[in-house]
């Protein structure tokens, strides 16, 4: 099985493609990450992968052993940060990143906004990419949290054959259950415009929905993600489906018709 690193903001996009760049603060524009202050760029191969543990964990449980000791070894050098699937992971103790920790929560240093959080699983501090503009030769990129649901998505299809997939939050009091059909589609969005390399899937965050839903398959795989990416999740899909031709919006009466892509 391949886990996908093809996040957004990956190590050699920044390594090669950009090398010369800044992450700033979304709010206040404090540089917080400047590449020329930063020794060595790597990627958290394992994100994506450590999320879906918890419902392969009980299928597997020889992997469990594997992927802890491999985490708890990843190690940025001085200097150095790591890539995640939707975070940039260092070690704040290094001194050259705008940001303050206090307790357990990473904050702009200007702002004072909350950005981010010490993560004591891999032992690193983490800022969260949707509170980061990404600037390089003049040009500045964002990241949405429902871009991490797409990679989920993909690689389940990818790696699991799972084409239905229940995403919940922390607490498990919200989740959305969804049901892909095609990817890579090009498709004109009212509204929006043309979007590449979207997703189509059915949708429905209704609790007795899923309810039933999960009576009639047995057992639906569950990945948990932050609140912030669920709530994104929701969002977004709400507002494509709303843009799409009413005859298409429902399919029976649980699922919505969604697209998702990784673009603004
Ligand atoms: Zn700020």
């Amino acid at each position: 099985m391949s886990i996908s690193t093809n996040y957004k903001w990956n190590s050699s996009y920044l390594r090669k493609s950009v090398q010369i760049y800044q992450f700033n603060c979304l709010k206040c524009d404090n540089v917080l990450i400047d590449s020329s202050q930063i020794s060595s760029v790597l990627d958290m191969p394992s994100e994506i992968w450590a999320e879906m543990m918890d419902f392969w964990h009980c299928h597997k449980p020889e992997s469990k052993t594997n992927y802890a000791d491999k985490f708890s070894s990843l190690k940025p050098e001085k200097d150095g940060i790591i890539m995640g699937a939707y975070y940039v992971a260092f070690n704040i103790d290094d001194g050259i990143y705008g940001v303050t920790k206090v307790s357990n929560n990473i904050s702009c240093t200007k702002c004072s906004k909350s950005i981010g959080e010490y993560d004591p699983k891999v032992k690193l501090d983490k800022v969260f990419n949707w509170d980061l503009v990404f600037k390089h030769h003049g040009k500045e990129e964002l990241f949405k949290p429902y871009f991490h649901t797409y990679d989920i998505l993909l690689d389940n299809v990818n790696g699991n054959a799972t084409r239905i997939l229940e995403l919940t939050n922390e607490d498990e009091s919200k989740s959305i259950l969804v049901w892909i059909f095609n990817i890579g589609l090009d498709v004109i969005i009212k509204g929006v415009g043309m979007k590449k390399n979207c997703m189509k899937l059915y949708y429905t965050t209704d609790r007795s929905n899923i309810g039933e839903e999960r009576k009639n398959r047995g057992e639906i795989d569950q990945v948990t993600v932050l609140d912030s990416i669920l709530e994104s999740t929701i969002l977004q899909l709400t507002s494509i489906n709303e843009r799409l031709p009413k005859s298409t919006r429902e399919m029976g009466k649980n699922w919505k018709l969604g697209l998702l892509y990784k673009e603004e």
